[in-house]
């Protein structure tokens, strides 16, 4: 089957096996190495091996609930979009979500997925209470933070690398509504976007657009989004009644792949000035439904051609608070000099680092799409340098190229994560395309 990520780069032909149930999976354990694979929207090679690529979807069964105190337990290839279907109208929301609904519950756990409320939550795992992982000998491991606990820290982030997730239990979040009451500010340097940050340290959600091909006196000039759960008094009259049936909205779906030359410099440098032109001038409040809060780009199915059929990656970054600053001014620098900035460009402030191989850690994560073209991979390599300077690191989930050295400084975790890796015989076995890439 041809498989690729969310950039559709790079795009080959893995030999898949489904996995139904656990004998399924043991009787191919022997034809290792190979991975797991959720939905696939991890951007890059994560979720890639040519030899075996296991598919998670029959996987796809809730196994329990407790109203009284909202854990949820269900297999590993539940879709967050399930969970938001069954759940958000009898008052449940996921403690965390990442900004697409069309990825799995194994996918969310092996990214250690953020969401907007970083700041205040963490990321996925820190919800996670329990797991089932099947390890490469074919035993399968009941893990928590008390048991287990050196595999169940490694598989939070650990992209699939040290056995398969068969199920999990969480905790939902309770909530009295399915709407966000969302406030927007406009900022119109960097350094007034990084104060709209810190003024927001109390609201559950923020996250700002910035355009990132902005120079001088405009540079990191952004449209900060901040937002709660709406409390049912809050509601339009129209919508009060059923506080918590959420909107139902008609996909459009983008129907080829567009030229390359569609997406340049001018094209993004247009849709930039007209987003921030359009957004509310004022900071008034709004009440919005959960999904353009959180999902706005689900709503256009397959916008991922739109980068044309080379593909695209997303470079994210974090870099710790202190440095921040700095290093964001040079990122932006390098960036706007080539003008070759995406307009899907994300800045947010992240709370403390979970796990051992959490992505997270606190300070400000920066991420931009990047049509794959010639100049792009030398201009990645200027990024990363920035980026290592200032203490920082790349986000495997979003990753198609990086190096093994750039991986290595921006993870110190990695030596105990491979210990962990050895211990439970997932070496040579689990293994991605992009774990080779980084010589893991
Ligand atoms: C539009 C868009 C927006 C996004 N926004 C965010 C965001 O805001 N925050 C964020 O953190 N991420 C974000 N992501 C990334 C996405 O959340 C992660 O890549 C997530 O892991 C994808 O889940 P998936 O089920 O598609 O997993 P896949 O892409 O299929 O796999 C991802 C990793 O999980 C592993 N895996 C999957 N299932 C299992 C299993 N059962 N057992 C063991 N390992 C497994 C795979 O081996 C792979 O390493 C976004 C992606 C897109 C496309």
């Amino acid at each position: 089957m041809m498989l690729s990520g969310w950039g559709n780069f790079p795009r080959l032909d893995c030999r898949v096996a489904a996995m139904r149930g656990v004998e399924d999976i043991r009787a191919v354990l022997d034809e290792a190495p190979l991975i797991a694979r959720g939905n696939g929207r991890s951007y890059g090679d994560a979720a890639l091996q040519p030899h075996l690529t296991l598919l998670s979807r029959h996987l796809d069964r809730f196994l329990a609930f407790d109203p009284a105190n909202g854990r949820l337990t269900c297999e590993a290839g539940v879709r967050l979009e399930t969970i938001l279907e069954v759940f958000v109208p009898r008052g449940w929301f996921p403690p965390v979500t990442p900004g697409t609904k069309f990825v799995t519950v194994g996918g969310m756990i092996a990214s250690d997925v953020h969401g907007k409320n970083h700041h205040v939550a963490g990321s996925f795992g820190r919800h996670v209470e329990s797991m089932r992982v099947m390890v490469a000998d074919g035993r399968i491991l009941e893990c928590s933070r008390q048991e287990h606990a050196d595999l169940f820290a490694a598989t939070i982030g650990g992209m699939g690398l040290t056995g398969i997730i068969l199920s999990a239990s969480f905790r939902l979040l309770p909530i009295q509504s399915a709407w966000i009451r969302q406030e927007t500010i406009r900022a119109t340097t960097l350094e007034e976007t990084l104060e709209a940050f810190e003024e927001s340290a109390d609201w559950t959600y923020t996250v700002s657009w910035i355009d990132c091909l902005q120079g001088g006196k405009c540079q990191g000039r952004s449209l900060l989004t901040r937002g709660e759960h709406a409390m049912p008094d809050e509601l339009p009259a129209e919508v009060a009644s059923q506080p918590l049936q959420p909107r139902r909205k008609r996909l459009k779906r983008v129907p080829m792949d567009f030229p390359s030359w569609a997406l340049n410099s001018w094209s993004v440098r247009a849709f930039n000035a007209l987003y921030y032109g359009a957004a509310p001038k004022t900071a008034a409040p709004r009440i919005v439904d959960y999904d353009s809060f959180f999902y706005p780009l689900d709503a256009i199915l397959e916008w991922n051609r739109i980068y044309g059929r080379h593909g695209f990656t997303q470079y994210q970054c974090v870099l710790p608070k202190q440095a921040g600053r700095e290093g964001l001014r040079r990122l932006l620098n390098t960036i706007q000099k080539t003008g070759s900035g995406s307009f899907l460009a994300v800045l947010k402030l992240f709370g403390k680092q979970d796990d051992l191989m959490s992505f997270p850690m606190e300070g400000y994560t920066l991420a931009l799409d990047f049509p794959l073209r010639g100049p792009t991979l030398g201009l990645l390599l200027e990024l990363d340098a920035i980026v290592a300077d200032h203490g920082g690191r790349l986000y495997l989930a979003k990753d198609a190229r990086s190096t093994p050295h750039m991986f290595r400084k921006g993870y110190p975790g990695v030596e105990r994560f491979q210990e962990i890796r050895a211990h439970y015989g997932a070496r040579g076995k689990m293994q991605s395309l992009q774990a080779e890439r980084l010589d893991l």
